[in-house]
């Protein structure tokens, strides 16, 4: 079940060999599909269905980190997220099946029917949680719970960081044979859900590489001080450099990144009229329940750049699993 890096054909280690040395957990079904809407004006990437386990954007990013997790020795990972956080439903479903034992730290956030859905998964897929509550609580209790369980690693909320977000340049550069195949045209502009922001400055990272002028647009469905220009820039220079140091060729990189702040509304998890509106359009869309946290903020933006870019191909990068999920269960 764990190999290294190298063992897989993944488009990166063409541009940064030395991660072939990496420890590495194959979760996902590659290459994702592309689908066409309006014509062929807008087109979709499906890391929905990146696997019939439960699918969504945080799959590649464990291939890697629980990888990483292992070449450690770690059997335990806690990780710190919104009761409806799907950062701990994939981890519980992808990490438990690998052989970890995952123990979750959540805090409140506003009940929605896939609030519910997704801490019945959790259960299912064998995971501890703990709700603590408040952030400074949930702060508390991750340090306690990380003090107890000696030896486990911990990954925060988003799950981003150099090492993770090497998945979505992966991602996009997987994209980019696609293109060459002929599955779709060159994207002028990607539109996707943006919470700590790792799949953003990944495909940003991965067009930047590709030599494309592609413009990545990471729709904010998280508050302003967990993801911002800084944060994302911290992120975009720390995976460049991991890129360098695993021998990407030194050049500089035009990282077309921009941040679209008008759909978050109150904050995260909270719904908008936009957002009840945009679930409603991915479900028409994906046949399969949205909901108001990230799909509903991300497929409404996508409706609103569609319209104000009316010459130019837009590709929306799906990011919410429509796999494993106990669908018409919670409502
Ligand atoms: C985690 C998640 C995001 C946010 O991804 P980041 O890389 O943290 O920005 C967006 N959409 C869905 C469905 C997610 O689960």
């Amino acid at each position: 079940m764990f190999g290294c890096a190298g063992d897989h054909d993944l488009p990166v280690l063409e541009v940064a060999p030395r991660l072939a040395t990496r420890t590495f957990v194959p979760l996902a079904a590659r290459p994702t599909p592309v689908t066409s809407l309006l014509g062929e004006r807008v087109w979709i990437k499906r890391d929905d269905l990146v696997s019939p386990r439960y699918g969504g954007n945080k799959v590649r990013r464990w291939e890697w980190l629980l990888g990483d997790a292992r070449a450690k020795g770690a059997t335990t990972l806690v990780t710190v997220g919104g009761l409806g956080s799907t950062q701990m439903t994939s981890l519980s479903a992808h990490a438990g099946a690998s052989g970890f034992r995952v123990v979750g730290v959540l805090f409140d956030q506003p009940w929605t029917p896939f609030v519910d859905e997704a801490l019945a998964l959790d259960e299912h897929f064998g995971a501890k949680i703990l709700r603590a509550g408040g952030y400074v609580r949930t702060a508390i209790e991750t340090l306690r719970t990380m003090r107890r369980e000696r030896g486990a690693v911990l990954i925060p909320p988003g799950a981003s960081g150099p090492l993770a977000n090497v998945a979505y340049v992966d991602a996009m550069l997987e994209l980019g044979r696609q293109v060459e195949r002929g599955e779709l045209p060159r994207p002028d502009r990607i539109v996707v859900a943006c919470g700590s922001g790792g799949t953003a400055v990944g495909l940003a990272l991965g067009a930047a590489i590709l030599g494309w002028p592609t413009v990545v647009v990471a729709v904010r469905i998280t508050d302003l001080i967990a993801s911002n220009p800084l944060t994302l820039g911290a992120l975009t220079l720390g995976t460049k450099r991991l890129l360098f140091r695993e021998g990407l060729e030194k050049r500089r990189l035009d990282v077309r990144l921009e941040m679209d702040h008008r759909f978050i509304g109150k904050g995260y998890g909270y719904s908008t009229p936009a957002a009840e509106a945009g679930a409603k359009r991915f479900e028409s869309v994906f046949g399969a329940a949205g909901e108001v946290t990230y799909s509903g903020k991300a497929f409404a933006a996508l409706e609103r750049i569609v319209e104000e870019h009316p010459s130019e191909m837009i590709l929306f990068w799906n990011t919410l699993s429509t796999t494993g999920r106990a669908q018409g269960m919670f409502g």
